[in-house]
Protein backbone atom coordinates (compact mmCIF):
# COMPACT_ATOMS: atom_id res chain seq x y z
CA UNK A 1 0.00 0.00 0.00
CA UNK A 2 2.70 1.93 0.60
CA UNK A 3 4.22 2.73 -3.41
CA UNK A 4 0.47 4.20 -3.51
CA UNK A 5 0.97 7.67 -4.82
CA UNK A 6 -2.30 8.78 -3.27
CA UNK A 7 -1.24 9.68 0.41
CA UNK A 8 -3.76 8.71 2.85
CA UNK A 9 -4.42 12.44 3.91
CA UNK A 10 -4.50 15.02 1.18
CA UNK A 11 -3.93 18.75 3.24
CA UNK A 12 -3.75 21.62 1.56
CA UNK A 13 -1.34 24.73 1.75
CA UNK A 14 -2.86 27.71 3.77
CA UNK A 15 -2.52 29.29 0.69
CA UNK A 16 -5.08 27.13 -1.47
CA UNK A 17 -8.02 27.26 1.07
CA UNK A 18 -10.88 29.14 -0.37
CA UNK A 19 -10.84 32.87 -0.79
CA UNK A 20 -14.97 33.35 -1.72
CA UNK A 21 -17.76 30.21 -0.76
CA UNK A 22 -19.43 29.44 -3.52
CA UNK A 23 -23.38 30.27 -3.97
CA UNK A 24 -24.48 27.26 -5.45
CA UNK A 25 -28.36 29.34 -6.35
CA UNK A 26 -26.45 31.43 -8.64
CA UNK A 27 -25.77 28.20 -11.25
CA UNK A 28 -29.38 27.32 -10.86
CA UNK A 29 -31.91 27.66 -13.53
CA UNK A 30 -34.55 26.79 -11.55
CA UNK A 31 -33.74 28.81 -8.35
CA UNK A 32 -35.39 27.62 -5.13
CA UNK A 33 -38.92 28.83 -4.18
CA UNK A 34 -38.35 31.74 -1.52
CA UNK A 35 -39.16 32.25 1.92
CA UNK A 36 -42.87 33.65 2.33
CA UNK A 37 -44.40 35.80 5.36
CA UNK A 38 -46.69 33.16 7.29
CA UNK A 39 -48.75 36.19 7.84
CA UNK A 40 -48.88 37.33 4.47
CA UNK A 41 -48.08 34.44 2.00
CA UNK A 42 -45.95 37.22 0.21
CA UNK A 43 -42.11 36.56 -0.20
CA UNK A 44 -40.20 37.95 2.48
CA UNK A 45 -38.42 41.24 2.26
CA UNK A 46 -35.06 42.43 3.78
CA UNK A 47 -37.16 44.73 5.68
CA UNK A 48 -39.06 41.86 7.24
CA UNK A 49 -36.39 39.49 7.77
CA UNK A 50 -33.70 42.29 9.52
CA UNK A 51 -35.99 42.38 13.15
CA UNK A 52 -34.54 38.12 13.11
CA UNK A 53 -31.50 37.87 11.11
CA UNK A 54 -27.88 39.92 10.67
CA UNK A 55 -28.27 42.71 7.55
CA UNK A 56 -25.32 41.31 6.04
CA UNK A 57 -26.81 37.28 6.58
CA UNK A 58 -30.30 38.63 5.06
CA UNK A 59 -28.36 39.69 1.71
CA UNK A 60 -26.65 36.46 1.79
CA UNK A 61 -30.12 34.88 2.22
CA UNK A 62 -31.18 36.35 -0.41
CA UNK A 63 -28.75 36.60 -3.57
CA UNK A 64 -29.22 34.15 -5.77
CA UNK A 65 -27.40 35.76 -8.70
CA UNK A 66 -23.39 36.05 -7.05
CA UNK A 67 -21.50 33.07 -7.35
CA UNK A 68 -18.84 33.66 -5.43
CA UNK A 69 -18.71 35.92 -2.43
CA UNK A 70 -15.75 36.82 -0.30
CA UNK A 71 -14.97 34.94 3.18
CA UNK A 72 -13.90 38.25 5.00
CA UNK A 73 -10.18 38.11 6.10
CA UNK A 74 -10.91 37.48 9.94
CA UNK A 75 -13.36 34.43 9.23
CA UNK A 76 -10.61 32.99 6.57
CA UNK A 77 -8.15 33.54 10.07
CA UNK A 78 -10.26 31.65 12.25
CA UNK A 79 -11.00 28.83 10.03
CA UNK A 80 -6.97 28.47 9.35
CA UNK A 81 -7.25 27.57 13.09
CA UNK A 82 -9.00 24.22 12.48
CA UNK A 83 -8.63 24.08 8.65
CA UNK A 84 -8.13 23.06 6.31
CA UNK A 85 -10.00 19.55 7.57
CA UNK A 86 -8.32 16.38 5.91
CA UNK A 87 -9.88 14.50 2.85
CA UNK A 88 -8.65 11.17 3.84
CA UNK A 89 -8.12 7.91 1.31
CA UNK A 90 -9.71 5.13 3.43
CA UNK A 91 -7.01 2.37 2.21
CA UNK A 92 -7.84 0.61 5.80
CA UNK A 93 -11.82 0.51 5.22
CA UNK A 94 -11.33 -0.60 1.14
CA UNK A 95 -9.05 -3.36 2.26
CA UNK A 96 -11.61 -4.49 4.95
CA UNK A 97 -14.32 -4.50 2.79
CA UNK A 98 -12.01 -6.24 0.21
CA UNK A 99 -13.20 -3.54 -2.62
CA UNK A 100 -11.98 -2.10 -5.48
CA UNK A 101 -13.64 1.16 -5.36
CA UNK A 102 -11.54 4.26 -3.76
CA UNK A 103 -13.22 5.70 -1.18
CA UNK A 104 -12.56 9.59 0.55
CA UNK A 105 -14.22 11.02 3.33
CA UNK A 106 -13.99 14.39 4.04
CA UNK A 107 -13.53 14.54 7.77
CA UNK A 108 -15.35 17.95 9.64
CA UNK A 109 -14.50 16.52 13.36
CA UNK A 110 -11.48 18.21 13.95
CA UNK A 111 -12.60 21.28 16.43
CA UNK A 112 -13.95 21.16 19.96
CA UNK A 113 -17.51 21.11 19.36
CA UNK A 114 -16.84 18.08 17.14
CA UNK A 115 -18.98 18.87 13.36
CA UNK A 116 -19.19 21.12 10.53
CA UNK A 117 -21.20 23.43 12.04
CA UNK A 118 -18.88 25.68 12.93
CA UNK A 119 -17.89 26.97 9.90
CA UNK A 120 -21.13 28.79 9.64
CA UNK A 121 -21.17 29.73 13.24
CA UNK A 122 -18.11 31.84 13.10
CA UNK A 123 -19.24 33.57 9.98
CA UNK A 124 -22.64 34.39 11.74
CA UNK A 125 -21.09 35.31 14.58
CA UNK A 126 -18.80 37.86 12.42
CA UNK A 127 -21.49 39.50 10.88
CA UNK A 128 -23.13 39.98 14.05
CA UNK A 129 -20.33 41.82 15.44
CA UNK A 130 -19.74 43.73 12.15
CA UNK A 131 -23.22 45.11 12.80
CA UNK A 132 -22.32 46.06 16.64
CA UNK A 133 -24.88 43.90 18.34
CA UNK A 134 -24.49 42.43 21.74
CA UNK A 135 -25.78 39.12 21.11
CA UNK A 136 -27.39 36.24 19.45
CA UNK A 137 -29.93 33.64 20.40
CA UNK A 138 -30.64 30.19 19.39
CA UNK A 139 -31.72 26.75 19.93
CA UNK A 140 -29.81 23.54 19.88
CA UNK A 141 -31.04 19.88 20.35
CA UNK A 142 -28.52 17.49 20.77
CA UNK A 143 -26.19 20.31 21.33
CA UNK A 144 -23.74 20.50 18.22
CA UNK A 145 -24.73 23.83 16.89
CA UNK A 146 -25.26 25.51 20.07
CA UNK A 147 -21.47 24.30 20.79
CA UNK A 148 -20.31 25.76 17.76
CA UNK A 149 -21.94 29.05 18.14
CA UNK A 150 -20.61 29.08 21.89
CA UNK A 151 -17.62 29.18 20.68
CA UNK A 152 -17.95 31.52 17.72
CA UNK A 153 -19.43 33.99 20.31
CA UNK A 154 -16.35 34.02 22.68
CA UNK A 155 -14.35 34.36 20.05
CA UNK A 156 -16.03 37.94 18.80
CA UNK A 157 -16.54 38.94 22.20
CA UNK A 158 -20.66 38.10 21.93
CA UNK A 159 -23.40 37.36 24.30
CA UNK A 160 -24.77 34.06 23.39
CA UNK A 161 -28.14 32.59 24.33
CA UNK A 162 -28.79 29.04 23.69
CA UNK A 163 -32.10 27.38 24.06
CA UNK A 164 -31.35 24.00 24.61
CA UNK A 165 -34.41 21.44 24.78
CA UNK A 166 -35.30 20.66 28.36
CA UNK A 167 -34.33 16.64 27.79
CA UNK A 168 -31.28 17.34 26.38
CA UNK A 169 -30.31 19.76 28.87
CA UNK A 170 -30.97 17.06 31.17
CA UNK A 171 -29.54 14.19 29.22
CA UNK A 172 -26.65 15.58 28.05
CA UNK A 173 -24.75 17.62 30.77
CA UNK A 174 -21.66 17.42 29.17
CA UNK A 175 -22.46 18.98 26.08
CA UNK A 176 -24.06 21.94 28.42
CA UNK A 177 -20.60 22.45 30.33
CA UNK A 178 -18.41 22.70 26.38
CA UNK A 179 -21.06 25.57 26.29
CA UNK A 180 -21.05 27.12 29.30
CA UNK A 181 -16.97 26.66 29.38
CA UNK A 182 -17.29 29.03 25.96
CA UNK A 183 -19.48 31.77 28.45
CA UNK A 184 -22.73 31.12 26.90
CA UNK A 185 -25.96 31.19 29.33
CA UNK A 186 -28.06 27.80 28.46
CA UNK A 187 -31.39 27.71 29.24
CA UNK A 188 -33.34 24.81 29.03
CA UNK A 189 -36.42 25.24 26.94
CA UNK A 190 -39.68 25.54 27.28
CA UNK A 191 -38.46 28.00 30.45
CA UNK A 192 -40.24 31.08 32.41
CA UNK A 193 -38.26 33.59 30.49
CA UNK A 194 -40.36 34.08 27.85
CA UNK A 195 -43.45 34.76 27.09
CA UNK A 196 -44.22 31.39 24.72
CA UNK A 197 -41.91 29.77 27.14
CA UNK A 198 -44.39 30.41 30.06
CA UNK A 199 -47.52 29.63 27.43
CA UNK A 200 -46.57 26.16 26.97
CA UNK A 201 -45.65 25.33 30.47
CA UNK A 202 -48.97 26.33 31.33
CA UNK A 203 -50.30 24.25 28.82
CA UNK A 204 -48.17 21.27 29.07
CA UNK A 205 -46.66 21.35 32.66
CA UNK A 206 -43.76 18.87 33.25
CA UNK A 207 -43.00 18.56 28.94
CA UNK A 208 -39.51 18.30 28.56
CA UNK A 209 -39.56 20.49 25.51
CA UNK A 210 -38.93 20.01 21.73
CA UNK A 211 -36.79 21.58 19.03
CA UNK A 212 -39.90 23.75 18.03
CA UNK A 213 -40.56 25.09 21.14
CA UNK A 214 -36.41 26.17 21.31
CA UNK A 215 -36.52 27.84 18.01
CA UNK A 216 -39.96 29.79 19.14
CA UNK A 217 -38.33 31.28 22.71
CA UNK A 218 -34.97 31.78 20.92
CA UNK A 219 -36.55 33.96 18.57
CA UNK A 220 -38.36 35.84 21.31
CA UNK A 221 -35.62 36.88 22.86
CA UNK A 222 -33.81 38.01 19.76
CA UNK A 223 -36.74 40.09 18.80
CA UNK A 224 -37.67 41.08 22.00
CA UNK A 225 -34.12 42.26 22.68
CA UNK A 226 -32.45 45.51 21.07
CA UNK A 227 -28.97 44.39 19.95
CA UNK A 228 -29.71 40.92 19.83
CA UNK A 229 -30.32 38.81 16.47
CA UNK A 230 -31.60 35.09 15.47
CA UNK A 231 -29.22 32.56 14.06
CA UNK A 232 -29.75 29.21 13.16
CA UNK A 233 -27.48 26.60 12.21
CA UNK A 234 -29.13 24.45 9.10
CA UNK A 235 -31.86 24.80 6.22
CA UNK A 236 -30.94 28.22 5.46
CA UNK A 237 -29.27 29.34 2.06
CA UNK A 238 -26.82 31.81 4.20
CA UNK A 239 -25.73 28.08 6.10
CA UNK A 240 -25.20 26.26 2.95
CA UNK A 241 -23.03 29.13 1.25
CA UNK A 242 -20.83 28.87 4.71
CA UNK A 243 -20.27 25.01 4.71
CA UNK A 244 -19.58 25.62 0.39
CA UNK A 245 -15.93 25.50 2.22
CA UNK A 246 -16.26 21.99 2.98
CA UNK A 247 -16.58 21.12 -1.07
CA UNK A 248 -14.52 23.69 -2.31
CA UNK A 249 -11.41 22.40 -0.29
CA UNK A 250 -12.99 18.78 -1.39
CA UNK A 251 -12.40 19.57 -4.85
CA UNK A 252 -9.04 21.71 -4.70
CA UNK A 253 -7.73 18.50 -3.21
CA UNK A 254 -8.78 16.18 -5.34
CA UNK A 255 -8.25 18.23 -7.81
CA UNK A 256 -3.98 18.32 -6.87
CA UNK A 257 -4.53 14.86 -7.72
CA UNK A 258 -6.33 14.59 -10.71
CA UNK A 259 -8.82 12.34 -8.99
CA UNK A 260 -12.61 12.55 -10.71
CA UNK A 261 -15.38 10.90 -7.81
CA UNK A 262 -17.80 8.64 -9.36
CA UNK A 263 -20.46 9.29 -6.62
CA UNK A 264 -20.61 11.97 -3.66
CA UNK A 265 -22.30 11.08 -0.71
CA UNK A 266 -23.25 12.55 2.68
CA UNK A 267 -26.08 12.81 5.74
CA UNK A 268 -28.95 15.18 5.31
CA UNK A 269 -30.63 16.68 8.32
CA UNK A 270 -31.22 19.97 7.39
CA UNK A 271 -29.15 19.94 4.40
CA UNK A 272 -26.27 22.10 4.98
CA UNK A 273 -23.55 19.79 5.18
CA UNK A 274 -24.85 17.75 2.03
CA UNK A 275 -25.24 21.26 0.65
CA UNK A 276 -21.68 22.24 1.05
CA UNK A 277 -19.75 19.41 -0.23
CA UNK A 278 -21.71 19.10 -3.08
CA UNK A 279 -21.85 22.73 -4.20
CA UNK A 280 -18.78 23.21 -6.47
CA UNK A 281 -19.52 19.19 -8.09
CA UNK A 282 -23.20 20.41 -8.57
CA UNK A 283 -21.85 23.81 -10.12
CA UNK A 284 -19.89 21.71 -12.81
CA UNK A 285 -23.17 19.59 -13.32
CA UNK A 286 -25.31 22.70 -13.53
CA UNK A 287 -23.24 24.03 -15.94
CA UNK A 288 -22.53 20.73 -17.99
CA UNK A 289 -18.88 20.43 -17.00
CA UNK A 290 -19.26 17.52 -15.68
CA UNK A 291 -21.55 14.80 -13.76
CA UNK A 292 -21.42 13.53 -10.84
CA UNK A 293 -23.99 10.67 -8.73
CA UNK A 294 -24.91 12.82 -6.08
CA UNK A 295 -26.62 11.16 -3.05
CA UNK A 296 -28.34 11.96 0.01
CA UNK A 297 -28.67 9.91 2.91
CA UNK A 298 -31.65 10.13 5.71
CA UNK A 299 -33.16 8.35 8.53
CA UNK A 300 -36.01 5.88 7.51
CA UNK A 301 -37.46 7.74 10.56
CA UNK A 302 -37.23 10.54 9.20
CA UNK A 303 -37.20 10.77 5.79
CA UNK A 304 -38.01 13.82 4.17
CA UNK A 305 -36.78 13.17 0.52
CA UNK A 306 -37.92 10.14 -0.14
CA UNK A 307 -41.23 9.88 1.79
CA UNK A 308 -41.89 13.08 2.14
CA UNK A 309 -44.19 16.51 0.11
CA UNK A 310 -42.35 18.99 -1.86
CA UNK A 311 -44.57 21.91 -0.66
CA UNK A 312 -44.65 25.49 1.24
CA UNK A 313 -43.95 24.83 5.11
CA UNK A 314 -43.40 25.62 8.35
CA UNK A 315 -39.76 25.50 9.59
CA UNK A 316 -40.80 25.07 13.25
CA UNK A 317 -43.30 22.77 15.01
CA UNK A 318 -44.36 25.75 16.59
CA UNK A 319 -45.30 27.64 13.04
CA UNK A 320 -44.26 31.36 13.55
CA UNK A 321 -40.84 30.65 11.50
CA UNK A 322 -41.21 31.66 8.16
CA UNK A 323 -42.82 29.56 5.14
CA UNK A 324 -39.86 27.45 2.90
CA UNK A 325 -40.99 25.71 0.25
CA UNK A 326 -38.98 22.10 0.14
CA UNK A 327 -39.37 18.06 0.82
CA UNK A 328 -41.35 18.11 4.17
CA UNK A 329 -43.33 15.32 6.39
CA UNK A 330 -45.35 18.31 7.78
CA UNK A 331 -44.33 20.52 10.64
CA UNK A 332 -46.18 18.79 12.75
CA UNK A 333 -44.18 15.57 12.13
CA UNK A 334 -42.40 13.93 14.90
CA UNK A 335 -39.59 11.61 14.72
CA UNK A 336 -40.15 8.02 17.02
CA UNK A 337 -38.68 8.97 20.37
CA UNK A 338 -36.42 5.73 19.24
CA UNK A 339 -34.70 7.03 16.94
CA UNK A 340 -31.30 7.72 18.44
CA UNK A 341 -29.05 8.99 15.17
CA UNK A 342 -29.68 13.00 14.88
CA UNK A 343 -31.17 14.54 11.48
CA UNK A 344 -34.34 14.65 13.03
CA UNK A 345 -35.85 18.13 11.24
CA UNK A 346 -39.08 17.48 9.45
CA UNK A 347 -37.70 19.28 6.28
CA UNK A 348 -35.30 20.13 4.15
CA UNK A 349 -33.16 22.72 2.76
CA UNK A 350 -35.21 24.26 -0.29
CA UNK A 351 -31.96 24.47 -2.25
CA UNK A 352 -31.50 20.56 -2.04
CA UNK A 353 -35.57 19.90 -2.38
CA UNK A 354 -35.26 22.21 -5.40
CA UNK A 355 -32.44 20.15 -6.95
CA UNK A 356 -33.04 16.96 -5.89
CA UNK A 357 -36.99 17.40 -7.31
CA UNK A 358 -35.49 18.49 -10.80
CA UNK A 359 -33.81 15.07 -10.55
CA UNK A 360 -30.33 16.39 -10.03
CA UNK A 361 -29.28 14.28 -6.77
CA UNK A 362 -30.94 11.05 -5.41
CA UNK A 363 -31.89 10.08 -1.79
CA UNK A 364 -31.95 6.96 0.17
CA UNK A 365 -33.21 6.14 3.93
CA UNK A 366 -31.22 3.80 6.17
CA UNK A 367 -31.96 2.50 9.07
CA UNK A 368 -30.80 3.15 12.48
CA UNK A 369 -29.70 -0.20 13.10
CA UNK A 370 -27.52 -0.51 10.23
CA UNK A 371 -26.20 2.84 10.41
CA UNK A 372 -24.61 1.88 13.92
CA UNK A 373 -22.77 -1.32 12.35
CA UNK A 374 -21.87 0.92 9.58
CA UNK A 375 -20.07 3.24 12.65
CA UNK A 376 -19.05 0.37 14.61
CA UNK A 377 -17.13 -1.20 11.27
CA UNK A 378 -16.06 2.41 10.10
CA UNK A 379 -14.46 3.04 13.64
CA UNK A 380 -12.44 -0.83 13.92
CA UNK A 381 -10.73 0.13 10.42
CA UNK A 382 -10.42 3.96 9.95
CA UNK A 383 -10.12 5.15 13.83
CA UNK A 384 -12.35 7.75 14.11
CA UNK A 385 -15.72 7.09 16.58
CA UNK A 386 -18.15 8.63 13.87
CA UNK A 387 -21.64 10.54 14.90
CA UNK A 388 -24.48 8.72 14.26
CA UNK A 389 -25.24 11.61 11.83
CA UNK A 390 -22.44 10.79 9.81
CA UNK A 391 -22.60 7.35 9.73
CA UNK A 392 -25.38 7.43 7.58
CA UNK A 393 -23.07 8.45 4.93
CA UNK A 394 -21.10 5.70 6.53
CA UNK A 395 -23.52 3.13 5.20
CA UNK A 396 -24.04 4.06 2.01
CA UNK A 397 -20.53 4.23 1.02
CA UNK A 398 -19.87 1.31 2.07
CA UNK A 399 -23.21 -0.21 0.09
CA UNK A 400 -21.92 1.43 -2.51
CA UNK A 401 -18.09 -0.23 -2.69
CA UNK A 402 -19.97 -3.73 -2.25
CA UNK A 403 -21.54 -3.19 -5.59
CA UNK A 404 -18.43 -2.46 -6.82
CA UNK A 405 -17.13 -5.46 -5.01
CA UNK A 406 -19.57 -7.54 -6.97
CA UNK A 407 -19.30 -5.98 -10.18
CA UNK A 408 -15.28 -5.35 -10.08
CA UNK A 409 -15.96 -1.59 -10.76
CA UNK A 410 -13.44 0.92 -9.75
CA UNK A 411 -15.66 3.91 -8.37
CA UNK A 412 -14.40 6.74 -6.91
CA UNK A 413 -16.47 7.27 -3.69
CA UNK A 414 -16.56 10.57 -1.57
CA UNK A 415 -18.40 10.80 1.59
CA UNK A 416 -18.61 13.79 4.53
CA UNK A 417 -17.65 12.89 7.87
CA UNK A 418 -19.37 15.51 9.42
CA UNK A 419 -18.16 14.98 12.92
CA UNK A 420 -17.38 12.74 16.10
CA UNK A 421 -19.62 10.56 17.98
CA UNK A 422 -18.51 10.77 21.77
CA UNK A 423 -21.38 12.76 22.78
CA UNK A 424 -23.61 9.71 21.35
CA UNK A 425 -22.46 7.31 23.56
CA UNK A 426 -25.69 6.41 24.91
CA UNK A 427 -26.79 5.40 21.39
CA UNK A 428 -23.86 3.63 21.21
CA UNK A 429 -24.82 1.86 24.55
CA UNK A 430 -28.29 0.97 23.11
CA UNK A 431 -26.80 -0.39 20.05
CA UNK A 432 -23.58 -2.27 21.92
CA UNK A 433 -26.27 -3.79 24.41
CA UNK A 434 -28.22 -5.11 21.21
CA UNK A 435 -31.17 -3.10 22.82
CA UNK A 436 -31.56 -0.32 19.18
CA UNK A 437 -34.34 -1.26 17.00
CA UNK A 438 -36.27 0.52 13.78
CA UNK A 439 -38.92 2.19 13.88
CA UNK A 440 -40.67 3.45 10.47
CA UNK A 441 -43.23 6.09 10.89
CA UNK A 442 -46.20 4.06 8.34
CA UNK A 443 -48.10 5.60 5.83
CA UNK A 444 -50.99 6.86 7.77
CA UNK A 445 -48.63 8.84 10.59
CA UNK A 446 -46.92 10.97 7.55
CA UNK A 447 -50.38 11.26 5.85
CA UNK A 448 -51.63 13.01 9.01
CA UNK A 449 -49.07 15.32 9.77
CA UNK A 450 -48.87 16.53 5.53
CA UNK A 451 -52.66 16.95 6.18
CA UNK A 452 -52.02 19.52 8.54
CA UNK A 453 -49.95 22.07 5.74
CA UNK A 454 -50.61 25.34 5.69
CA UNK A 455 -53.05 26.12 2.63
CA UNK A 456 -50.92 27.54 0.14
C1 LIG B 1 -26.06 18.89 12.61
C2 LIG B 1 -25.30 17.75 12.09
C3 LIG B 1 -25.66 17.09 10.90
C4 LIG B 1 -26.89 17.42 10.10
O1 LIG B 1 -27.10 18.72 9.73
P1 LIG B 1 -27.06 19.20 8.20
O2 LIG B 1 -27.51 20.59 8.26
O3 LIG B 1 -27.97 18.31 7.42
O4 LIG B 1 -25.66 19.07 7.77
C5 LIG B 1 -24.87 16.07 10.45
N1 LIG B 1 -23.79 15.67 11.13
C6 LIG B 1 -23.40 16.26 12.28
C7 LIG B 1 -22.19 15.75 12.99
C8 LIG B 1 -24.15 17.32 12.80
O5 LIG B 1 -23.76 17.91 13.94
Amino acid sequence: MSENKIPYKIYLEEAEMPKSWYNLRADMKNKPAPLLNPGTGKPLTAEELSPIFCEELVKQELDETTAYIDIPGEIRDFYKMYRPSPLVRAYCLEKKLDTPAKIYYKFEGNNTSGSHKLNSAIAQAYYAKKQGLKGVTTETGAGQWGTALSMACSYFDLDCKVYMVKVSYEQKPFRREVMRTYGASVVPSPSESTEIGRKILAEHPGTTGSLGCAISEAVEVATKNPGYRYVLGSVLNQVLLHQSVIGLETKTALDKYGIRPDMIIGCAGGGSNLGGLIAPFMGEKLRGEADYRIIAVEPASCPSFTRGRFAYDFCDTGMICPLAKMYTLGSSFIPSANHAGGLRFHGMSSTLSQLYHDGLMEAVSVEQTEVFEAAEQFARVEGILPAPESSHAIRVAINEALKCKETGEEKTIVFGLTGTGYFDLVAYEKFNNGEMSDEIPTDEQIAESLARLPQI
